[in-house]
């Protein structure tokens, strides 16, 4: 099991991974939480792993968001199996926000990246790797450890604690920000012509965003 911290080198995990299948497909459930951030882990790793995506995304507001993300999704996922032949499957459970706006209501205050994120993250990431014990999968990870805006340590220990709690998938250890991961999703995203979000997700960033857009 992997303690990380800053230094630990959490790309180079998930490549030992990859090297130590020696081309044998696997079954990876990826947690994804919009088309523009899984532009990069998808090409990525598919050529690897038979791919399932599970859209677990209660905290996106308004409705009307979440379902334009859904779309864009879906857009990337046509593209992806034109032109490289994938063939990805989409799993999207029932959109929740009354419950997850319950969960997050104690953290909401704080302010983006805080505490409230990394709950945030785990409240997702749960749901998905029941969804991947539920379902047999041999590997499950997240994409988000892509964006920018969000630690990749802090994303990782949530994999690694919900790895003891869903103890027969293995989580697979990611940093796609490395090695021009985020750069290269960008130029993904911007050839696709995709829709790039000014907010992360929940009620709380969108209103941040309104904020911040104000002062311009
Ligand atoms: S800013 Fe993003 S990660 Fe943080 S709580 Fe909101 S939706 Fe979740």
């Amino acid at each position: 099991m992997i303690e990380g911290n800053k230094k630990t080198r959490y790309y180079d995990f998930g490549e030992a991974v990859i090297a130590s299948l020696h081309g044998e497909r696997k079954k990876l459930l990826f947690h994804v939480c919009c088309g523009p951030c899984a532009c990069f882990p998808l090409t990525y790793l598919c050529p690897h792993f038979d791919a399932t995506i599970y859209y677990c995304n209660p905290n996106i507001y308004p409705s009307e968001e979440y379902e334009r993300r859904l779309g864009e999704l879906k857009k990337l996922l046509a593209y992806l199996k034109r032109d490289y032949g994938f063939e990805i499957e989409l799993v999207v459970p029932p959109y929740d926000p009354e419950a997850y706006n319950e969960f997050i209501k104690p953290y909401e205050h704080l302010p983006e990246g805080s505490e409230r994120c990394h709950h945030c993250y785990e409240y997702r990431m749960d749901e998905a790797y029941q969804y991947a014990e539920d379902h047999h999968f041999d590997y499950f990870t997240t994409v988000m450890t892509v964006s920018r805006q969000k630690s990749s340590v802090v994303l990782n220990e949530v994999g690694r604690k919900l790895e003891l709690k869903h103890p027969s998938v293995p989580y697979l250890y990611t940093d796609f920000k490395k090695k021009d991961g985020a750069l290269t999703g960008v130029k993904i995203r911007d050839h696709y012509g995709l829709y790039n979000q000014q907010y992360c997700g929940c009620r709380a960033s969108y209103n941040e965003y309104l904020k911040r857009k104000e002062k311009l």
